[in-house]
Order: structure tokens, then C-alpha cells, then sequence
């Protein structure tokens, strides 16, 4: 399979020759558990410091862990909704590093038999371009604990002290590992935005990236446009939002780029992302995979799958965010940021889906959910699906629409009113008369008292002043209740003032 087409990855000249970004991602997503990986300890965030702890996930001698079943069910089904490969052995194995945050001086991890092998991360990109990258593997492993230094976040200022809390250390962390597929920096936000929609759809995490429940490094080299062999790499830690993902590619980029026209050469390392600054700066040298020390956990037995677990997960994906967006973009003719946008929105893409069901036009649902109901959400703190504008009430209001019964102007009014206080579109319309006054006869007698008492604005027009015909317009609708139809109301505007067809 090839690498992301993708219109965005515009090749960068360096020296006279093309050259073009290479990036493989490698992404950190805490599982949503009741419990820790091999403990019973909470899995919360915000907790008190080190009140969620024991001898296990404190690594204490003797202690021993016990794997959370849920923890690998969750993440086999983040991998099978990409077509992962599910294995049927899989093992834990240490890795051994020493860092004051992980009590153990190794974290358990996967080195050469990770729970999923393979898989392919579709995602459409804002300029409308289809782009696709493909999966190493899925592995499960634990999350270590914090520290604070003084020096970073000036919680313990002036002091020589660094603190640490152990209530993250022993959280079921999966880490996805992509292959070196995205070539520019909407690709790989896209394919971020991708991972977190399914992880969130499936349950799999809450991926609060402000509570660090998903963070990513990426590995990024430049190389000349039809070249096969890889430049050398840099891979780039500590972005906490998407904006920073993009904002850390562009600089890196650009720094590596000026490296190379200057007949330079790139050094293997680990380089940080200062926000504030919008730089990268060297951390350390790249470790090698044989710099761990890797070895399987005497402590736990391998996992073997039965074919029937794996069938069983397999059967509980439904409602996959990337299918619903292909089939609104495909099937009901949606802009791509519009399916972004409902699907990522909780709830609302069901709303869509049982709404345009009744009234089978995409477009006019569509442009309601994401306008009148959108705003109505954010300002009442009310998901639609709560609201008492049920989805027969919309369909009631699109059908009134596009029959021409009511103006636009009437559909918000509607909306609005029937949110909060609920009852029938169709029944309020007749009740109240609000249908649109599409009668020419009607419209010239508000045409005509208009005209009378807009004597100056008559004249502007007369003279050239074309632009009051909005006032004009607006004033019928004002003398109508709102309810003319506004095409006809200027059309009769005109021909009463001498220009158009009578
Ligand atoms: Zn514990």
C-alpha cells in the first residue's frame, strides 16, 4: 500500500531539489478502567497525590501483578476497528530503564509480541482528500507515575525538591505505532483526530489530551521526492494538543530544512516541543531498542486468545465514527468538515441519522443540526437529543421549509420555541397563521403602505441608491409578522418601483 496521498504534502525546496516531509507517529492513550493495569488501585485522574497506590503499582518486592482483562479486551477492540491483525500469543516483557517516576526501574510492556499486529487508520482531510496511514502495532503496557520539578512548573518555585506522585504509575497505557505514512502536518492531525473519534466512539478512552490521556511523539525526516532510502530522523516529544502536533511539524520542518541547505547534517535525537517558544530543542540522543534490556515478565503468563473472544469483540463495533463520516460525505452529499462535525459532536450524530431518516433531505437536516440546534445546545447546556425538539419536530419544520409553507425566519422562530417549550411545528403554524404569504395580491397591499411611509427611501432608490431595497424588504417582512415570502416581497418591491416585470 502506498503512502497518504495527500494534496497538502507540497514538497519543499532545499538547494534547488524537492524534498518531502517523512513522519511516523507514535501515540500514548491512557485506557478507560475502573482499576489500574495489574492492581486493584483507582484509575482517576486528579486524584490526591499517591492516595490511589499499593505495593504492586509501587513495585514493592514480592508483589505481584495480575493483568486487567478489561484493559486488553479494550484494547483489542481499538485494533480490530482498524483491521488489525489479533495474534494469538501475546506476552509482557520488561523494560528496563531507570526514571525516579516508575518505582519499579522497569515498565512492564510488549517488546516482540504486542496484542495487535497491522491495521490501516482511514481519515479524510479538510481540503476534501482522502488519506489513509498504516498501523505497526497496538501494544499494552503501564503508565508511569508524575514528578514535579521545581524548575518546570513552578508549583514548588524556589525550591530544590522535585515531588512525585504514584497514582498514574501502573495505568493501562496503549501505544499505537504507525508507519512512517503521513507527509504533512493536516495529514497527521487528521490521523490523530481519527484515532481519538474511534477511541472515544468504542469506550476505549475518554482522551482528555488537557489530562494527558493521549500524547504523542512524532518521528519526522525530510528526503528528496522519489528517493527511497529514509533521512535521518528526530523525534519530537511533549505536544499536549493537536494545534501543538501542527505547530511542532512546521518547526521542525523548517529547522531540519535550513540544517540540509546549509549542507549540514541531521542528528539522531529526541527533541522537545516548547510551547511558548514555537521551537523544538534537543533532549537527548535516540536510546536503541537493546539500550532496555527487554525481556519477558517471569511474572505473567503469555495471552492466548481463543478464536471466540476475538469474534466476540469483533461483534460489539457498531456505530464506527470513520463509517458514519464516509457515509455522510459519500451518501448524503455533506461537506467533510460538516460529518467531522456531527459525528465529534456527543450525540449528535444520531440525531442526524434518526432526523434525516424522516425527512430524507441530508443537506436542509444538516444545516439545521449544525445551526439553529448547534447554537441551541451551547447556550442552554442541553444535548438536542435531551431537548423537546424531538426529531419529528424537526422533520415537521424541514418539510414546512421545503414546501415553502414558512419562510426561514419563521423555521428559527419555530425552533427555538419548540426547544424549549415543545408542541407541534405543523399545529403552531395553522393555529397562529405563520404560514409564509406567498399571495402577490396580499404582499402588494404591505408593498404599497410601505412605499407610502418610506417616501425618503423611495427616493434614494430612485436615484441610484440601490442598497435600501434590503430596508424595503425588511420593512414588508416587519408589516408581515414575518411570514411573507421574502423573494416575493423584494420581486414586488421592484416592480411597484418600476423596475423588473411586472
Ligand atoms: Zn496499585
Amino acid at each position: 500500500m502506498s503512502a497518504t496521498l495527500d494534496a497538502a504534502a507540497a514538497p519543499i525546496a532545499i538547494g534547488g531539489v524537492a524534498y518531502e516531509v517523512v513522519m511516523g507517529i507514535e501515540c500514548h492513550v491512557e485506557l478507560k478502567t475502573e482499576t489500574k493495569m495489574f492492581c486493584g488501585c483507582r484509575n482517576v485522574f486528579g486524584a490526591e497525590p499517591n492516595t490511589n497506590v499499593c505495593p504492586v503499582c509501587l513495585g514493592m518486592p514480592g508483589a505481584l501483578p495480575v493483568p486487567n482483562r478489561l484493559a486488553i479486551e479494550l484494547l483489542v477492540k481499538a485494533g480490530l476497528a482498524f483491521g488489525s491483525e489479533i495474534p494469538a500469543y501475546s506476552k509482557f516483557d520488561r523494560k528496563n530503564y531507570f526514571y525516579p517516576d516508575m518505582p519499579k526501574d522497569y515498565q512492564i510492556s510488549q517488546f516482540d509480541m504486542p496484542l495487535t499486529q497491522g491495521g490501516v487508520v482511514p481519515f479524510w482531510l479538510p481540503d476534501g482528500t482522502h488519506g489513509s496511514c498504516r498501523l505497526t502495532r497496538i501494544h499494552l503496557e503501564e503508565d508511569t507515575g508524575k514528578s514535579s520539578h521545581a524548575s518546570r512548573d513552578g508549583r514548588i518555585a524556589g525550591s530544590t525538591h522535585s515531588l512525585v506522585d504514584f497514582n498514574r504509575a501502573g495505568v493501562p497505557l496503549m501505544e499505537c505505532v504507525s508507519e512512517p505514512d503521513i507527509r504533512s502536518a493536516p495529514a497527521a492531525v487528521a490521523y490523530l483526530e481519527a484515532l481519538k473519534r474511534t477511541f472515544v466512539a468504542l469506550g476505549v478512552s475518554d482522551v482528555k489530551m488537557e489530562e494527558g490521556s493521549l500524547r504523542c511523539d512524532v518521528n519526522l525526516s525530510l528526503r528528496p521526492v522519489g528517493q527511497e532510502e529514509y533521512g535521518t530522523k528526530t523525534e519530537i516529544k511533549n505536544m499536549n494538543s493537536f494545534n501543538s502536533v501542527r505547530r511542532a511539524i512546521e518547526s521542525e520542518m523548517a529547522r531540519q530544512a535550513e540544517i540540509l541547505e546549509n549542507g549540514g547534517r541531521i542528528v539522531q535525537e529526541t527533541r522537545g516541543w516548547d510551547e511558548a517558544a514555537g521551537t523544538t530543542h534537543s533532549m537527548r540522543s535516540k536510546e536503541q531498542a537493546h539500550d532496555y534490556r527487554y525481556f519477558p515478565d517471569p511474572d505473567l503468563t503469555p495471552i492466548e486468545f481463543a478464536p471466540l473472544d476475538v469474534t466476540r469483540l469483533r461483534e460489539s463495533l457498531v456505530g464506527l465514527p470513520q463509517a458514519r463520516i464516509d457515509r455522510f460525505v459519500s451518501d448524503d452529499k455533506l461537506s467533510i468538515a460538516q460529518a467531522h462535525q456531527i459525528v465529534d459532536t456527543p450525540g449528535l450524530a444520531d440525531y442526524y441519522d434518526a432526523a434525516t431518516a424522516l425527512t430524507e433531505k441530508p443537506q436542509a437536516t444538516a444545516n439545521f443540526v449544525l445551526g439553529d440546534l448547534s447554537r441551541l445546545a451551547n447556550e442552554t447546556g442541553v444535548p438536542a437529543g435531551e431537548s423537546r425538539l424531538g426529531v419529528e419536530s424537526l422533520a415537521e419544520i424541514v418539510a414546512l421549509v421545503e414546501a415553502k409553507t414558512i419562510n426561514s425566519k419563521t423555521a428559527k422562530d419555530l425552533i427555538a420555541r419548540v426547544w424549549s417549550d415543545g408542541g407541534s411545528p405543523r399545529e403552531i403554524v395553522a393555529a397562529e397563521g405563520l404560514g409564509q404569504v406567498s399571495d402577490s395580491g396580499a404582499i402588494d397591499t404591505l408593498v404599497a403602505a410601505v412605499l407610502a411611509a418610506n417616501e425618503k427611501s423611495v427616493a434614494d432608490y430612485r436615484a441610484g441608491k440601490t442598497k435600501v431595497m434590503g430596508f424595503l424588504v425588511g420593512q414588508v417582512m416587519k408589516q408581515s409578522r414575518g411570514t411573507a415570502n421574502p423573494t416575493l416581497a423584494e420581486e414586488r418591491l421592484r416592480a411597484a418601483l418600476g423596475d423588473g416585470a411586472e
